[in-house]
């Protein structure tokens, strides 16, 4: 397993738990990717049936994980309440509530007065929303190295710090000349798939957050923008929407915004002050709130916005689990239940068809190639 991330960590343990052998390979350390970049929101995303299907899997098993291991990444219950600030969000927040209620995922619409009741830092004037109760919040970089160690206790290896430079047919080379074998290799190398197989349609979307000094028990619930959503792939324009989330620690974690073919992980002010503004318009009192700190990451898109789960369709034995963008904490149980079901044959948890690398061009092109 290359991959120590979320998606990679969380992987191995399926796999090991399947009676596999596994060798966990990270060129950092479990948990500090893209993992350690982003929100941690846990959350049930509906922008299509393939989407709601994979989160409500996996939203299942973190909430499995967190009654086995208490305590693990510090979960707060805190649900999702989705903001609209106009008639059309409001719209879209009931068909959003409806489509969750239909899959039996507590989400109730609100109106405009229950919304500042429930969340009394929004500011007058909102249209209303919708209120998911089991969606929740937690810290991911714990989870993933607390996954590679439950992996290490169960007789699976962890070689952290080393890069995989190349990926052979059996094996993997390391930066240090080492030759790990493997019957088969998953790619979870994240937003750095592409640099180990240039065919992999893996890109970067940048992200800005920002966190503020501690201020307890002013937020209850992730509040989010109804305008929150990915746009169209290789879009250069900047796509900003208010998303804020209530740490254990009282801070105020702040996002977010979307921007495509940006090198540079700098944190640029202009972009910062967008998405400061546009949580401020929503939760007035952040204006007078004290930011400590702001970074960026980027999420590991894919054209289609769906993540790669499975076999490589040219090369042998190679299979990929990457391509998670915005949302590859809250899925990466259920990655890890569909690529163990693909890995041994079981039946899958879910349609595994969506996700299949095979569906892109570039890849099955490869065929060709190689
Ligand atoms: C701003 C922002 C906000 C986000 N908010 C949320 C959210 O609220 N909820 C949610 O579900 N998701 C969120 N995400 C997305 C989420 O963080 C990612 O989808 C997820 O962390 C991807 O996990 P991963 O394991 O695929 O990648 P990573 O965490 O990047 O892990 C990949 C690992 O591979 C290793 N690696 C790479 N190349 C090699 C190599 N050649 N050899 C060995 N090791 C290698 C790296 O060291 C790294 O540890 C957010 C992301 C961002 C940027």
């Amino acid at each position: 397993m290359i991959g120590a991330g979320i998606v990679g960590a969380a992987c191995a343990l399926a796999l090991r738990d399947e009676g596999l052998d596994v060798a966990l390979v990270d060129a950092a350390s479990p948990g500090s990717g893209v993992t350690a970049a982003g929100m941690g929101h846990l959350v049930a995303l509906d922008e299509s049936e393939d989407e709601l299907d994979l989160c409500l899997l996996s939203l299942r098993m973190w909430r499995q994980f967190c009654a086995r291991h208490p305590g693990v990444g510090d979960p707060s219950p805190c649900g999702t309440l989705w903001v609209a600030e106009n008639e059309h969000q409001l719209q879209e927040a009931h068909l959003r509530a409806q489509r969750l209620s239909a899959r039996g995922y507590g989400a109730d619409a609100v109106g405009g007065d229950q919304l500042r009741h429930l969340e009394p830092a929004l500011r007058r004037g909102l249209c209303g929303g919708v209120r998911v109760s089991g969606d929740s919040v937690v810290y991911p970089p714990a989870v993933a190295d607390f996954l590679a160690r439950q992996l290490v206790a169960k007789g699976g290896e962890l070689h952290a710090g080393q890069r995989v430079i190349s990926i052979g047919q059996g094996s993997v080379t390391l930066a240090n000349g080492t030759l790990l074998a493997a019957g088969r290799i998953v790619l979870a190398a994240g937003v750095q798939a592409a640099a180990l197989m240039p065919e992999i349609p893996v890109f970067g979307r940048k992200g800005h957050l920002a966190i503020t000094d501690r201020y307890p028990n002013t937020l209850n619930h992730q509040v989010v923008s109804m305008n929150y959503g990915q746009p169209a792939p290789g879009e250069d324009a900047l796509s900003v929407a208010a998303n804020v989330q209530p740490r254990a620690t009282g801070q105020w974690l702040v996002g977010s915004c979307r921007q495509d073919r940006q090198e540079s992980l700098e944190v640029d002010p202009a972009v910062l002050a967008q998405v400061l503004r546009s949580a401020i318009a929503l939760l007035p009192r952040l204006a007078n709130m004290h930011v400590v700190r702001a970074w960026t990451g980027m999420r590991p898109a894919t054209p289609d916005g769906r993540p790669l789960i499975g076999p490589h369709p040219a090369r042998k034995d190679v299979w990929l689990a990457c391509g998670h963008e915005g949302l590859g904490v809250t899925t990466s149980f259920g990655t890890a239940a569909l690529l163990a079901a693909q890995l041994t044959g079981r039946a899958a948890p879910l349609d595994a068809a969506p996700y299949l690398p095979s569906r892109f061009t570039s890849m099955r092109e490869m065929q060709h190639v190689l």
